[in-house]
């Protein structure tokens, strides 16, 4: 990367960095070089806690590394595996908190860092690659119950089969994967893809048990006394209520209750014009689903179907569903009432829906939340026809068949420990999140559930500080365009509406893509210090990894400080 630019540097500029035990007068430091690797942003701002650096720069470095491309992708795939079982999934689904804090934003735009994991997911796929056992981690005794089949409970189940226990799934709805299944549409994630990863983890010997509901086929107490320990990853299926008159009744759904119909293959009715309420992924799901399925539910071949307006009491600017999400649905023709909040659903003398009288908001003071509280704009009042009203305003854990457990559970610590002995607890029940948040839940409950049955202390692995742009040589790489994503046409989306949206990256768009790591506080062999150093106080690797290409010989180190200053990915710093 970069290399001959770099030489070409090093020789204009010798002059100005003559030295060598302090011959040129220059001033040289007390400090010495040190390597010390840092933490990149984006895994300190990924909920699962996946090494982004490490399977990015896997393939990046195929060639420095004297490795083929599949064996590459392969070795990226498997450093992904680590902490997230998903990579095809959240691929296409996580709204990419990375990405939001990638080093390379500061200069041409963040690494497309999701496109390429959807990538590299697929391409395990593809190849027919199987999740393994952790080396070294024997077949225990110990057996595991996992409640719920969505992402909390299938990392958890993950982690725990690699590491040798008996896991049992027991999901109550028919097909795993929560709200990944039930929940997100087809066209954003398509259920092929869904199955193999889910697949891949029962292959690991887990054992899944469908249209099993805890509380009302086997109780939470007999799951306590038959397995040494139990996870509880419900989710959070009951959609909130308005509160508002003429909610109860025909004509009025909850989000996810619409969701689940439509995606259990569930004929649903949404008649000619839909009003959904809500700003988060639920709402702007069911507007887009609602957009699909409405010729379906009338019989009628052509796919434009429901008139859709989304009512959201805030602005764009905090609507929390994923930005793109809305993009879309804009492109669709769904359209967006900002700043207005339902005030009643009116129905006629059969009871069906007729409209919804709805309150124009302004943004007032910021609330407890951070964000500008919504106040009425007083006799600003209006309504809207609807056949159907879709509310999406929020959701809650389902805890009514938990028979005797109260809802202490879903206070939880940090490792998922919840006031009962032997139940760990993640995922939406604990707080509504996104789905990486539940397999970083799973996973560090996995851990704990380990730990417990070994008889010690969960222990948090020591993470070196964070680094942030100011620290890396943004000049020092080569400016690149970031690869985007294909997208399907909005005409073909709705005359096809099972097919994806999203259309992925090409291979070599890939390619250009992970060459675009920085390698935050890493070394990726850039050969900058080796090159800068008058004293050859680098000796360069005959078997170099990532991270480590070079040893200092700080016998010949007379501190002028320009191996750490040249370094561009801050790995090198004086001490
Ligand atoms: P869930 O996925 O809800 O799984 C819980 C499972 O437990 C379910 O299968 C349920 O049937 C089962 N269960 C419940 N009670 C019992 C019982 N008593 N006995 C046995 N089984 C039981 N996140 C993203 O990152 N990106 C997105 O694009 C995105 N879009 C979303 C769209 C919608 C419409 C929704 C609703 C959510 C979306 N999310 C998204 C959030 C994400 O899906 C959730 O955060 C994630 O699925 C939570 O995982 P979980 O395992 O905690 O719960």
């Amino acid at each position: 990367m970069g290399l001959l630019k770099q030489k070409d540097k090093k020789k204009s500029s010798l002059g100005s960095h003559m030295r060598g035990g302090g011959a040129s007068g220059t001033q040289v430091s007390p400090l010495r070089p040190r390597m010390l690797e840092k933490l990149p942003p984006c895994t300190h701002a990924c909920p699962s806690g996946n090494d982004i650096r490490g399977w990015l720069m896997a393939i990046a470095l195929r060639d420095k590394l004297g490795i083929g491309l599949d064996e590459a992708t392969e070795m990226a795939w498997r450093i992904e595996v680590e902490t997230n079982p998903f990579p095809a999934v959240m691929g296409r689904v996580c709204p990419h908190p990375c990405e939001g804090d990638c080093n390379r934003g500061a200069k041409d735009g963040a690494v497309s860092i999701n496109a390429v994991e959807r990538h590299v997911g697929d391409w395990a796929l593809s190849h027919g690659l199987s999740l393994q056992t952790m080396p070294g981690e024997d077949a225990k005794a110990q057996r595991v119950a996992v409640i719920g089949a969505g992402p909390a409970g299938l990392s958890c189940a993950y982690q725990l089969a690699r590491r040798g226990y008996a896991v049992t799934v027991l999901e109550s709805l028919p097909h795993p994967g929560g709200m990944l299944r039930y929940g997100i549409p087809v066209y954003r994630l398509p259920r092929e893809v869904l199955d193999r990863e889910i697949q891949r983890i029962l292959d690991l010997g887990v054992e899944l048990r469908c249209g099993v509901t805890v509380g009302r086929d086997i109780t939470m107490e007999q799951l306590r006394a038959d397995y040494d320990a139990v996870f509880l990853g419900i989710g959070a299926h009951q959609g909130k209520k308005l509160g508002v008159p003429g909610e109860d009744g025909d004509g009025v759904y909850t989000g996810t209750e619409f969701l689940n119909a439509v995606n259990s293959g569930r004929s649903v009715g949404v008649g000619e014009k839909v009003v959904v309420i809500g700003g988060g992924d639920t709402a702007i799901d069911a507007a887009r689903v609602s957009k699909r399925v409405a010729a379906d539910s009338a019989g009628v071949s052509r796919r434009l179907g429901a008139e859709v307006t989304i009512l959201y009491r805030r602005t764009r600017t905090e609507m929390p569903a994923i930005d793109r999400e809305i993009d879309e649905a804009i492109e669709e023709n769904i359209a967006i009432e900002y700043l207005t909040a339902p005030l009643e659903v009116l129905r006629n003398g059969d009871g069906a829906v007729t409209a919804i009288r709805v309150q124009r908001m302004e943004l007032g003071e910021p609330d407890a939340s951070g964000r500008r509280r919504p106040v009425p704009v007083e006799g600003d009042v209006f309504e809207i026809e609807a056949d159907t009203v879709i509310t999406a305003v929020s959701q809650q854990p389902d805890t009514a068949t938990l028979g005797s457990l109260d809802a202490a559970w879903i206070e939880a610590d940090d490792w998922g420990r919840t006031r009962y002995e032997n139940v760990w607890s993640g995922g939406d029940n604990i707080t509504l999140g996104l789905a990486t948040t539940a397999v970083g839940q799973g996973r560090r409950a996995a851990e704990a559930i380990h730990a417990s049955l070994q008889g010690r202390e969960p222990q948090a692995p020591w993470l070196p500080p964070v680094i942030r742009s100011d620290k890396v040589r943004l000049d020092w790489y080569e400016a690149k365009p970031r690869a985007e994503r294909s997208v399907l046409a909005p005409e073909a989306r709705l005359a096809e509406p099972d097919r994806e949206v999203d259309g992925g990256i090409t291979e070599e768009q890939a390619l250009a893509e992970v060459a675009r790591c920085f390698s935050c506080g890493k070394c990726f062999g850039c050969e900058n210090c080796w090159m800068y150093c008058q004293n050859s106080g680098f000796k360069k690797l005959q078997s170099p990894t990532h991270g480590h290409f070079y040893d200092i010989k700080m016998e010949v180190c007379d501190g002028c400080k320009k191996c750490w200053e040249e370094c561009p990915c801050g790995f090198i710093e004086g001490q």
